[in-house]
Order: C-alpha cells, then structure tokens, then sequence
C-alpha cells in the first residue's frame, strides 16, 4: 500500500542522469557524492597529489584543482600519473577560470570533469553608456560563446568525460544581468544557455550548480532551476553548495541550512561544504549532513538526551566515551539516555541503549528488550560485550 503522503519519511530523490566522473557516477540514483578542492598549488606536484590523497582517504570522492594556467593545466599530466603509480585512480575535476580554451582544452586530457563558469565568458566591449543589450547584440553574443566552448564540449565527449556548468551569482555576466537582473533568472539563463550549446553538439554529461553565499538566493536558483529543466524535459543533476560559507559553527550551519534543505527536498546529487578551513575539515560535514537526512549511512548514530534534572550520570563524559569505544562500527544506531522515565521509549528504535536505571547502575537494551542492568563503572565494557555477543562487533 502506497503511504499516505502526510506520513511519507522518505525523501524521494530528483530523478537524473547518470554523469560519470572518473570510477564515480553523479546522478541516476546514485548516493550522493561528497567533493571537495585541495588548496594547494597545482603547480607544487608533489604537493597536489599528497593533499589530494589526503582528501581522498577520509572520504572526499572527488577532488577538484585550479589551473589558471598553461603550466597548471600541464602539471595535472604528471599529478594524475603520480597519483596512479603511487596511490590510486581518484576522480579529478579541473577549475578552468577564463573563456580561453587552450588551457581547457589541455587539461581535458587529464582529468575526469571541467568545470566552467558561465560568468567568464565574456564578449561584451565595455561602453560605460551601455543601458541595456538588444535581441541582436545578445544573440550575437551567444553565438561567440558557442564558437568558444565548442572544442571543449566536443573533447569532453568524444573522451566520455563530463562538464560542471558553475554557475555563481556573484559572476554574472554583464549581458545576464543587464537582461535579467541580479536574480535566480539570470542565474538560470546563463546555465541554460550553456547547456543547450552542449545539447546540440549532442553532449549531456553535465552537472550544473547555482551557487550563491546567500543561502535564500542560493535556494530559489536551485528551485527555479529544478522547475526549469522539469518544463524542459531536463535530468540534469545538481552539485550543491553554498558559497563563501566561511568558517567555524556558523560556517557549517550555513553550508547545511543550503544544501540540506534542499536535499531534504529531494534535489541535489553531489555537494561540497565550502569552508575557510582546511578542506579535510569539510568532509565530516558533507558525511553528518548526508547521515542526518538518511541518505547515507557511513558513521554509528548516536541518539542522546540532553539530560536533565533526572540524568543518573555524567552524559556528556558518558556519551564521549561511548562514542570512542564504538565510533568504528558503521551501520549501528547507539542510544545513551539519562534515566528510565523518558529515555527507552525515547531511543528512536536504537539497536543500542545505555539508560541511566538507578544511583550507580545503568540498564543495557537491545531495541526496546532491557538486557541487563550493570554497576555504571562496568557500563561502556559491558555496552561492548553485548555487541560482541551478538556478533555485531569488529576490532578497530
Ligand atoms: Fe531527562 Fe531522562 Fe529525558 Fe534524559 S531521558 S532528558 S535524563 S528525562
């Protein structure tokens, strides 16, 4: 039986195109990938493959460089040959920041996806009287970029690579704006334009972001992009962010009252957390997020009361210290609740519960079944023993 939609807990996922990456696909109903950019310079060889490394081996599925130059574009050949005679094939996406396309183009050949900003590609001549583009001058102007891009698109298809069309509100175009306005739909237009030159060259590995640092601008791009490419029989999927998040708590909550809400709402296939912080830090958060929502599980989830005037222990040393005996056991829910008056029924179905039970002992529950009860001291040690006896356990 269909659930009613009022009691539906599941986020239904967009459905989109597959768009592969190197050994990872984007899209099609494939979990959401997390990525993220080293901040070393792309020059520095060993330098780049040692962050990228890094990155990769906590998590980060893809990992995008700058090349800002001809010299950047060529350092990717011998990142990429290091990186797979020393370690492994990792997905690499390319930043290329201008409309030229022989550093494009060079760097093509050496990694799994380029990024472009539509913002960059500039033909407009600077006229400081300009008031606004005729029908003509914008179409014209469309016409150049298509010159432009087409070598690129058709080298990344003829290689079965893919394209980010990135779009930024802060990188509008003069020609956008003026017609558009600072706005979602112009954040919209210049993504659609790019994407139907790919179209008719037959090109359709393309994942497209709306980025903005305001989180309520970032939202309506997303949404007014979503409802476009619906109207137009689009599948594009979504690379989520918001930019300039910064950093610290409020950096996080910003990054994630963006992406996760629109996740929540089903949109989005690949996200980066954009902090300024060094990137491994905004891997967690990518993962936290993804866990949070149910779309991926890659972590124990700890269920915790905040305690109260009831709580027979310390909670928080408790919870730390439960969380580092078991935080290597992926796929278990782990529930630690100050006292039995609210917390069993309180534990969210948890496969484990440690409950506060009385002065100096605790209670052990297997789902809602209390276990056993045991001498506090005993309690983390006895926690263990049950999940080992139910074969749940691994050594770390
Ligand atoms: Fe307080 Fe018990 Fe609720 Fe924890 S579970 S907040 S200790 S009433």
């Amino acid at each position: 039986t269909p659930v009613q939609p009022e009691f539906d807990t599941t986020i239904h996922r967009r459905k989109t195109r597959p768009v592969p990456v190197g050994t990872v696909t984007i899209g099609g109903g494939h979990p959401v990938v997390v990525q993220s950019m080293i901040n070393e310079d792309t020059l520095d060889v060993d330098g780049s493959v040692a962050g990228i490394r890094r990155l990769h081996e906590i998590g980060c599925e893809i990992v995008r460089v700058t090349v800002p130059s001809m010299a950047h574009a060529k350092a990717l050949a011998d990142i990429k040959q290091k990186l797979e005679s020393t370690y492994q094939r990792v997905p690499l996406v390319a930043d290329v920041h201008h409309n030229g396309m022989k550093i494009a183009l060079e760097v093509a050949k050496h990694v799994d996806k380029v990024r472009i900003n539509p913002g960059l590609y500039v033909f407009e001549k600077p006229d400081a009287q300009r008031e606004g583009y005729s029908d003509q001058e914008f179409a014209d102007i469309g016409d150049k970029i298509r010159e432009t891009l087409e070598p690129l698109v058709v080298s990344l298809r003829d290689q079965g690579k893919s394209m980010r069309i990135g779009v930024n509100h802060g990188s509008l175009s003069e020609r956008m704006l003026f017609t558009y306005g600072d706005t979602p739909e112009g954040m919209v237009q210049s993504a659609l334009e790019f994407i139907k030159i790919c179209e008719s060259l037959d090109f359709r590995n393309l994942v497209v972001s709306m980025k903005a640092s305001r989180v309520p601008v970032m939202l309506a791009a997303y949404r007014l992009m979503v409802k476009r490419m619906d109207e137009l029989g689009m599948d594009y999927p979504l690379h989520l962010g918001v930019t300039e998040a910064g950093d610290g708590e409020y950096g996080r909550i910003k990054s994630t009252a963006g992406i996760a809400t629109l996740l929540a709402d089903g949109i989005g296939d690949t996200i980066r957390v954009s902090l300024t912080e060094a990137p491994e830090k905004e891997i967690p958060v990518c993962y936290s997020i993804l866990q949070a929502l149910g779309l991926r599980k890659t972590m124990v989830e700890y269920v915790a009361c905040p305690s109260c005037g009831r709580t027979l222990f310390n909670l928080e040393d408790v919870l730390h210290e439960v969380r580092e005996a078991t935080k290597h056991l992926t796929g278990l829910d782990i529930a630690v609740m100050g006292c039995i008056v609210n917390g069993p029924g309180e534990m969210a179905d948890a496969d484990y519960g440690y409950v506060g039970k009385q002065a100096g002992y605790i209670a052990l529950y297997r789902g809602r079944e209390e276990i056993k009860r045991v001498p506090e001291a005993d309690g983390v040690q006895e926690l263990i023993n049950l999940i080992k006896a139910d074969g749940r356990w691994v050594d770390p």
